[in-house]
C-alpha cells in the first residue's frame, strides 16, 4: 500500500516509562506471586483519587462487577435495571446469575442512562409490585450519568446503585471524580481503556467492610484456620502485585492522559464538526468528560443517505482499508439476540416514546482515540473521514 505508515489503533495500551520501573522493583524484592505492597499502594492511591473509602484491585472489570453483584446478594428471579447502551460485560454477571434484566434507554444529551425512562421503569414494576434489586448505570465513552437526577430516583426508593466506570476514569460530575457515586463503582485497566494493567479492575466503595468481605471472596473465601477451611466458596480474582506495579506506574499519568484525549477530541471537532450531518457526542455542563473514545454520530441529508450506504458502517470500512481501526457505537443490550424479550423503557420527548439507543446504534461511530496518537496520525484520520463522506 502507498504511502503505508502503520496501523492506527482505536485505543491501544500507552506506556510512560514508569511502568517497568515499578515491575523491576517487583521483581527485585521477589513479590511476583499474587498480592503484596504494589497491590496496597494502587489500592490506596486509586481510592484517593476517586474519593472513596475503600478500594480493591482485581483481575477484570467483570471480575469487579460480579462481587458487586453478589455483595448485593442479586439471585434467579430478582429484577435489576441496567443502562442499554454499554458493552456486554455490564450486564453479564446479573444475567449469569438468572436475574431478569430490564434495559434503560439514554437520554441525547448525555448518551447515558434516561432519568425519565428509569422513572417509567420503576413506575411500571410498581404496579405489579416488584421493584429492582440494583440499578446499574454506565459512563459512556468517559462521560459521566446524570448523577443527581438517577441517585435522587433510585434513593427515594431505596435502590442500590452500581455504577460502572469502566470508561470513565479521570472524568467527573459535577467536579466530582466518577467512580465514587455507585453504592459499588467498578473500574477497567483492560488494555484498550484509558491506562490499563494489560488487564485488571477495581472495585469502589464508601462501604469498607463491604469491600473486605469482597476481598475474603475474591480470594477463594478461606476461613481463618490453620487448614483450608470454607464456609463459604469464592473465586480466584485478585490482581497479581507485578500488574499493580503497571497500574501505579500509569496512575501517576492519568492527568495528561485525560488531557491527551480531550484535546484529541477537540481536534476532531475543529476539522470534521461542520460537515452537514455530523454530530459529535455532547457534553452536558455538569460534566468533564475524558473523552475515552471520540463518539460522532453521522446524518446525511436525505438525498445524500442513498449515495452513502449505511453510514457510518460505510465510513468504518473505509477507514479500514487504509489501516485505520474504527467501530460503531455499542449496540444496546435490548437489541441483543441474548436478551430478545426483555422488557426496554425508551426515553420520552414530549410525551411520545424516542428509542434513543437504537438512533445512536445506527448513525454512530467511535474514531480511533489513543492518548498516544500522533497529529499526523490523527491527520490520517481525519483525511479518511472525509475521503469517505465526500
Ligand atoms: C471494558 C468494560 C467493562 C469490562 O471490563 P474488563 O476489565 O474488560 O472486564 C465493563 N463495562 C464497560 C462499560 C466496559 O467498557
Amino acid at each position: 500500500m502507498s504511502g503505508h505508515k502503520g496501523r492506527i489503533y482505536l485505543s491501544p495500551p500507552h506506556m510512560s516509562g514508569d511502568e517497568t520501573k515499578k515491575i523491576e522493583e517487583a521483581f527485585a524484592t521477589n513479590w511476583i506471586a499474587p498480592l503484596g505492597p504494589m497491590v496496597d499502594a494502587f489500592e490506596r492511591e486509586t481510592a484517593a483519587f476517586a474519593g472513596v473509602k475503600a478500594a480493591l484491585a482485581l483481575s477484570s472489570g467483570t471480575a469487579a462487577l460480579h462481587l458487586a453483584c453478589e455483595l448485593l446478594g442479586v439471585g434467579g428471579g430478582d429484577l435489576v435495571f441496567c443502562s442499554t447502551l454499554t458493552f456486554a460485560a455490564t450486564i453479564a454477571p446479573f444475567y449469569h446469575k438468572g436475574a431478569e434484566c430490564a434495559f434503560i434507554d439514554s437520554e441525547p444529551e448525555s448518551w447515558n442512562m434516561s432519568h425519565k425512562a428509569l422513572k417509567r421503569a420503576f413506575d411500571d414494576y410498581a404496579e405489579i409490585g416488584k421493584k429492582p434489586k440494583a440499578v446499574i448505570i454506565v459512563n459512556l465513552y468517559g462521560q459521566s450519568c446524570d448523577m443527581d437526577k438517577i441517585l435522587d430516583i433510585c434513593g427515594e426508593r431505596e435502590v442500590p446503585v452500581i455504577e460502572d466506570a469502566a470508561e470513565s476514569l479521570g472524568a467527573r460530575y459535577k467536579g466530582k471524580q466518577t467512580g465514587s457515586f455507585g453504592k459499588f463503582s467498578v473500574l477497567s485497566y483492560n488494555g484498550n481503556k484509558i491506562i490499563t494493567t494489560s488487564g485488571g479492575g477495581m472495585l469502589l466503595s464508601d462501604d469498607a467492610e463491604a469491600i473486605e468481605r469482597a476481598r475474603f471472596l475474591s480470594a477463594q473465601a478461606r476461613d481463618p484456620a490453620p487448614w483450608y477451611q470454607h464456609s463459604t466458596l469464592g473465586w480466584n480474582y485478585r490482581m497479581s502485585n507485578v500488574l499493580a506495579g503497571i497500574g501505579l506506574g500509569q496512575m501517576c499519568h492519568i492527568a495528561e492522559r485525560v488531557a491527551a484525549r480531550r484535546g484529541i477530541f477537540d481536534r476532531y471537532v475543529r476539522e470534521l464538526g461542520d460537515i452537514e450531518g455530523v454530530s459529535f457526542m455532547p457534553e452536558p455542563e455538569w460534566s468533564e468528560s475524558n473523552r475515552w473514545l471520540t463518539a460522532l454520530t453521522i446524518n446525511p441529508p436525505a438525498k445524500r443517505s442513498s449515495d452513502l450506504k449505511a453510514p457510518p458502517l460505510s465510513v468504518i470500512k473505509h477507514l479500514e482499508s487504509l489501516d485505520i481501526e474504527s467501530r460503531p457505537v455499542w449496540k444496546p443490550m435490548h437489541m441483543q439476540p441474548v436478551f430478545e424479550g426483555s422488557r426496554y423503557y425508551s426515553h420520552c420527548v414530549d410525551g411520545r416514546s424516542e428509542d434513543i439507543a437504537a438512533a445512536l446504534f445506527r448513525d454512530g461511530m467511535c474514531l480511533p482515540s489513543g492518548s498516544g496518537m500522533t497529529d499526523e496520525q490523527q491527520t490520517r484520520v481525519i483525511d479518511a473521514f472525509k475521503e469517505a463522506l465526500s
